[in-house]
């Protein structure tokens, strides 16, 4: 099932959004984002466990 991410549901203001078809591509393309656009190189735990209380199916 393909998995959908809001970044503005975890990051006020921010409208960057992604589908994936499965959540090993979603975290990976959250990941490359948080990194450019957040300057986060890693995710930091907390901020991981409220983007996966954020994952919708599609
Ligand atoms: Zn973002």
């Amino acid at each position: 099932m393909a998995k959908k991410f809001a970044c503005g549901d975890v990051v006020d203001g921010c409208a960057w959004s992604i589908t994936a078809k499965d959540e090993e591509e979603l975290f990976q393309k959250i990941a490359e984002h948080a990194k450019d656009t957040h300057n986060m190189s890693e995710i930091p735990d907390e901020i991981l466990q409220k983007v996966k209380s954020k994952i919708t199916d599609v």
